[in-house]
């Protein structure tokens, strides 16, 4: 496993230089602790931390993984110690409500930190993560009573959070679930039922475990609109705030998997456990909405940590790997062979991660800023716009980058040749890891019928015309530079492209419902395609400024031209076949019967 390195530089260019974090911070309503030095101060700590305590515990979690006893849930050695020091160190508490503990520090800036947690050691990551999930859920629907009993615990980080949904018969289609929830003469509820699947459901790093649990109470409504939420602790709260004795809630399981070792991954036995509702009755999805937008970004993070962590591997190992001669002539006439870093194919595969992993940076938190105008904006015309902007941009960064991200880790792993394949360089784990980011917090299939059903065409395209009218501006204000049109102008075409492409589905969606469903994966990645261009150009422009005013840093800036040269000209054909793909028509896919799919 290659030694994590925080890319401290590319973090700050993405943040300082592309997104102009300082005048963000400064428009956000309560963010003013956020000031440059602040913010420098608390990346280069949470570095440390990741290089020093989280990234050599990442190889070790792959071995051991967890251990099931009667008792609970052992995780791998050093996981707990590591969680211990992360509480003290008040990470939890960055971005949560000052009123209960909090720093009330931006969204955006409690990302970058999960990138670093998440690329040092994303199995680790997943305990913090999933509290932080079930913290939201609390901040934003609980009442003043639950959030002083449980939110302050989860904010200190005492106790951790779960998210429990999934049951064995239904995922994606949460509307069939199952679990009950009977009111108890007390004004709390008796919850029954099996999750499966639940991250971090059981563990020994924390006293308590708080679970966010869906279930159906009697009488509800089929479908999606009879759903509620509820907390169901592990240990029931005593009146002092402590916790106190078991409640009807055990892990009955954990799953033996592909990959995230190190996470424990559970089923969870409700047997009549205690649980108290959180929001209004019947309206549990409508609520978790409302803070899904943010875990989704946290996922889509994984991705960007499997291209990240492949490309430091990679990058070293093809600098010092010896393997034939340039085609042009030898590099290294004093060695045996040249380093395989002079190969244009291994180039490629360099390349490919470095544009993932750079562009998803760019991606993810322009996609965090806005999450952090939606809480924190001062205007409500600005909130609105945002959480507009925010729903169109995280289905495409939850699946876009999981998938090229999962492509950028293969890559890693093809660099190093047959000892890719070999568990002790890591490169293999990074494979395993990264591949669960494409199903859970909504396969790649459910996030494409989410952007192109939901977002852009019951909006009419409103959602998508709001992201194409950014972009144009942007082509507009660059047309007559002649140092960047080679991004620019094939950035133009394709931004009148998506939404030609756009008209032309949903005109043939209007006669035929199933074309949504067949082009949706193809238009979601087309999609992730096009915002990479577009961040891929303004990542060129910033670049290109900065050498024509005269820069320390010429190597720094030039291989970011570089690279965006390397993404317009390998890269972003591949939308092409995606647009021929996605305009195909629904008969190819569904014109064969059921039983012709015989085995
Ligand atoms: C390691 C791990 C950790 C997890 N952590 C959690 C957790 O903490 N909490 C939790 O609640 N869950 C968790 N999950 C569950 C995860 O979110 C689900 O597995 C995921 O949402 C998919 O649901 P499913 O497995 O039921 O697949 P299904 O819903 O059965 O889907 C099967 C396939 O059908 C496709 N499909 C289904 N419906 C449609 C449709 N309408 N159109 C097109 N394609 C469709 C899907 O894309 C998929 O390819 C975890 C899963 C794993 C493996």
């Amino acid at each position: 496993m290659p030694d994590y390195k925080a890319p401290l530089r590319d973090i700050k260019f993405v943040m300082n230089e592309l997104l102009d974090s300082e005048q963000h911070y400064a428009n956000l309503e309560g963010a003013e602790d956020a000031t440059p030095d602040m913010v420098d101060a608390i990346i280069g700590e949470g570095a440390k931390f990741c290089e020093q305590v989280l990234s050599p515990l990442n190889q070790v979690g792959d071995k051991e993984g967890c251990t099931w006893s009667e008792d609970g849930v052992k995780t791998p050695t050093g996981f707990k110690e590591a969680y211990q020091q992360y509480v003290e160190g008040g990470w939890p508490s960055m971005t949560a409500d000052p009123n209960y503990g909090g720093q009330g520090l931006p969204h955006s800036l409690g990302l970058v930190m999960s990138e670093m947690v998440g690329t040092s050691n994303w199995s680790w990551g997943m305990y913090p993560g999933l509290s932080h999930g079930a913290t939201n859920t609390i901040e934003e629907h609980g009442t003043e009573e639950q959030k002083q009993t449980y939110l302050t615990k989860l904010i200190s980080g005492e106790w951790t959070g779960t998210m429990c949904l999934t049951e064995p018969h239904c995922g994606s289609d949460l509307g069939t679930l199952r679990t009950k929830a009977e009111p108890n003469a007390d004004g709390t509820y008796a919850i029954t039922g099996t999750k499966i699947f639940i991250s971090a459901g059981e563990h020994d790093m924390a006293e308590n475990i708080v679970h966010i649990v869906l279930a159906r109470l009697p009488g509800a409504p089929e479908g999606t609109k009879g759903i509620s939420l509820f907390i169901v602790p592990k240990r029931l709260p005593n009146e002092d705030g402590s916790s106190g004795e078991r409640n009807a809630v055990s892990c009955g399981s954990i799953e033996h998997k592909m990959g995230i070792h190190g996470n424990a991954t559970c089923v969870m036995n409700f047997d009549g456990a205690r649980g108290w509702l959180i929001g209004p009755e019947n309206k549990g999805l409508n609520c978790m909405f409302t803070f899904m937008n943010v875990a989704r970004i946290g996922t889509a993070i994984q991705g960007l940590g499997a291209a990240e962590l492949g490309l430091q591997g990679s990058v070293t190992y093809a600098k010092d790997r010896l393997a034939m001669r340039s085609l042009s002539g030898a590099k290294n006439p004093e060695g045996i062979a040249d380093p395989i870093i002079v190969h244009p194919d291994v180039r490629r595969m360099l390349l490919t991660q470095k544009a993932i992993a750079e562009g998803a940076r760019a991606l993810i938190y322009m996609t965090a800023q806005q999450a952090d105008i939606v809480h924190n904006g001062k205007t409500e015309e600005e909130r609105k716009a945002a959480d507009e902007a925010l729903g169109f941009l995280t289905p495409i960064a939850k699946a876009f980058l999981t998938e090229i991200g999962y492509e950028a880790a293969n890559l890693g792993m093809q660099v190093y040749g047959g000892h890719g394949f070999i568990s002790e360089w890591g490169m293999e784990q990074n494979v395993r890891d990264a591949r669960i980011g494409m199903i859970y917090e909504g396969t790649t299939g459910i996030q494409a019928l989410d952007l192109l059903g939901r977002k852009v065409l019951m909006t009419q395209g409103e959602s998508l015309k709001g992201f194409t009218k950014q972009v144009h501006v942007f082509c507009k204000e660059n047309a007559d530079n002649e140092q960047l049109k080679q991004f620019i102008e094939p950035l133009a075409a394709l931004n009148k492209e998506w939404g030609d492409l756009t008209m032309k589905i949903g005109m043939t969606a209007m006669k035929n419902r199933e074309e949504v469903g067949a082009a949706s994966v193809d238009y979601l990645m087309y999609s992730g395609y096009a915002v990479f261009a577009y961040l891929w150009a303004r990542m060129a422009k910033v670049a290109q400024d900065k050498m024509e005013e005269g820069t320390t840093e010429e190597m720094f800036y030039n291989a970011k031209l570089q690279t965006a040269r390397f993404y317009f000209k390998r890269m972003l054909p591949r939308a092409r076949g995606h647009a021929e793909s996605m305009l195909a028509g629904a008969d190819s896919l569904m014109d064969m019967p059921e039983e012709a799919f015989v085995l």
